[in-house]
């Protein structure tokens, strides 16, 4: 009998055959479990080669051969013959069996009648097609993001729940998951190494996080250890397949193990047809969503790769905030940059960066435009509070809240507007300009009046103080008083004559009051000018 030992590339293509033909080519079932029950959710099919004389070989080393010299979707066939085969032997001795996993090679999806293939099988087995899930790799997607959806739409024409394997391999991960439509994600702690506590665990718990809003089952593989499963089982991920639980077991270990354990159903949301129901997706009752756990406004996640921005999700309060009349898939298919003219861009962006950098939040404001076909243009200024939630390879995963702050800006802006032209109307025409605040009762003179009356930069109790020193004098008091009174019952303007200072100057003094949207009145602007001699009506000839 020769050495077993490793088969060379030739040794496997020379006997493939004979494998498929002789049984050398079988396979063994690894269970997928739940941790949290210990019950049995499903198995994976994985594919072995016993040869006669060179022994036991693996998927690793002979799955690439066979994927390039195009013998993997026979190999791939056989393997799903056997699984039907098993299936239809649990059925008959009324065992009763989970679903069992087939891997698909991103070969078998470019050949274009590889699903119609499977059909024949099973139909000619007549396993009911709840029993069998396909695992396609994220990989696949690379080169045909086409090809992938229509295989999907396809499998799930018949009626297979799509698992995606090896989630998180690639960096474009993400995206990936975002456009491929799959059922339940395989998230392999072996691409995700590195310890628990530190990136590896966040990397984790971001992918884990993100699967939930994409409420999409998912089940963490090559789980060794019970860290690992009690792990997972606390970032909200009970599916677990690995040697923690059991190695791939041949066809009879396997029966045995189904007969000993129990089985469920993977939950409820393994069934999920509609692509995600947005309402339970950001249901704010969901106390794993880490994110939104103490939030209740808008919101959106969004990746960042090398300066290009795509929006993952966004809640109905983040439509309304926006405030304009677009749907959560209108606003996630267009470009997130497209609202923004360079200068804000590079605004948010420094923002973003500046997150990724402190792992605290950070916070913008940036003028955008949006459009809508209802609403047509806008200009509107967001407020937004961003934190880095997750690294996934070099692409960055980030949340922020966001505030519609246009109305409070341009409130600003008029403000200011508005004080730029008192200052220099006053400058010329001899004219003391303030306001008071009607909730605090601060008023904040302009510079004049601090500089010629020697008014402080902000009188509390207004106008008491300035009553008590003298500026306006005792017997205006009241009526001065009573003008404070009218103006907070919501008078828009009062004007008069008012002699000021002990040297009874007389002023012409004019209020106008600025209200909120509800009509309540907010600050009221206070103005004073020197009354020239030939004034009609000079407060001092009155007495
Ligand atoms: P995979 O689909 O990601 O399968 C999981 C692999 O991880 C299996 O390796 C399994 O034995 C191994 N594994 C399971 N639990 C643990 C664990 O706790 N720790 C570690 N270190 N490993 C664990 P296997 O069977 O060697 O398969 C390797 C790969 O070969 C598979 O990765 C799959 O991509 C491919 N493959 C296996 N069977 C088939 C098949 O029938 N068809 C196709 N196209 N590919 C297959
Ligand atoms: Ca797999
Ligand atoms: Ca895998």
């Amino acid at each position: 009998m020769e050495e077993e030992r490793r088969m060379t590339e030739q040794e496997f293509i020379l006997s493939f055959e004979d494998a498929v033909s002789c049984g050398h080519i079988y396979v063994v079932y690894q269970p997928k479990m739940n941790h949290n029950t210990g019950r049995m959710i499903g198995a994976e099919a994985l594919m072995r080669w016993r040869h006669p004389a060179y022994g036991m070989q693996y998927p690793s080393d002979f799955i690439p051969v066979l994927e390039k010299n195009d013998l993997i979707c026979q190999a791939d066939l056989c393997v799903f013959e056997s699984v039907c085969r098993l299936l239809r032997k649990c059925l008959d001795r009324g065992i009763v069996p989970v679903p069992i996993s087939v891997n698909m090679s991103r070969y078998d999806i470019f050949r274009n009648n590889y699903v119609d293939e499977i059909e024949v099988i099973r139909k000619k087995y007549d396993i009911p097609v709840k029993l069998i899930h396909v695992e396609i790799t994220e990989s696949s997607a690379i080169g045909g993001m086409e090809l992938v959806t229509d295989v999907l739409q396809k499998l799930h024409g018949f009626g297979y729940i799509v698992e995606m394997d090896d989630f998180g391999s690639g960096y474009s991960s993400l995206n990936v998951l975002k456009d491929l439509n799959v059922d339940v994600i395989k998230l392999d702690m072996r691409f995700l190494s590195g310890s628990i506590g530190g990136r590896g665990g966040t990397i984790i718990s971001a992918v884990v996080q993100m699967t939930k809003w994409l409420n999409t089952p998912v089940i963490a593989e090559g789980v060794e250890t019970i860290e690992q499963a009690d792990y997972m089982k606390s970032i909200g991920c009970n599916y677990i397949q690995g040697y923690l639980y059991s190695k791939p077991l041949g066809e009879e270990d396997f029966l045995k193990k189904l007969y000993q354990i129990d089985h469920e159903p993977v939950a409820a949301a393994m069934n999920m047809t509609t692509h995600m129901d947005a309402d339970k997706f950001w249901d704010p009752e969901s106390l794993e969503t880490l994110i939104f756990n103490n939030y209740v406004g808008g919101a959106v996640i969004f990746t960042y790769l090398k300066g290009k921005a795509e929006i993952l999700r966004v809640n109905k309060k983040y439509i309304k905030e926006i405030g304009m009349n677009m749907s959560e898939k209108e606003i996630m298919a267009c470009d997130p940059w497209k609202c923004f003219d360079e200068l804000n861009m590079k605004k948010y962006k420094k923002t973003i960066l500046l997150a990724a950098q402190s792992g605290e939040e950070e916070t913008c404001e940036t003028w955008r435009t949006v459009c809508s076909k209802t609403c047509g243009e806008d200009r509107i200024c967001i407020r937004s509070f961003i934190r880095l939630i997750g690294r996934a390879g070099e692409q960055l995963i980030f949340y922020a809240m966001v505030q519609n702050v246009t109305a409070e800006k341009k409130r600003f802006d008029e403000l200011m507007d508005s004080e730029r032209k008192l200052r220099a109307a006053s400058e010329h025409a001899n004219i003391y300009a303030w306001e008071v605040n009607l909730d605090t009762n601060d008023m904040h003179p302009c510079f004049r009046c601090m500089r010629d009356l020697n008014v402080p930069p902000v009188v509390h109790d207004y106008p008491e103080p300035l009553i008590e020193n003298g500026l306006f004098p005792p017997d205006y008091a009241d009526m001065y008083r009573d003008w404070m009174r009218q103006i907070k019952e919501g008078v828009g303007t009062i004007e008069g004559i008012i002699p000021l200072t002990v040297g009874r100057i007389p002023f012409h003094v004019r209020y106008t009051t600025e209200f909120d949207e509800n009509g309540k009145p907010l600050k009221a602007y206070g103005s004073a000018t020197l009354v020239v001699d030939n004034e009609a009506n000079s407060p001092d000839r009155k007495e």
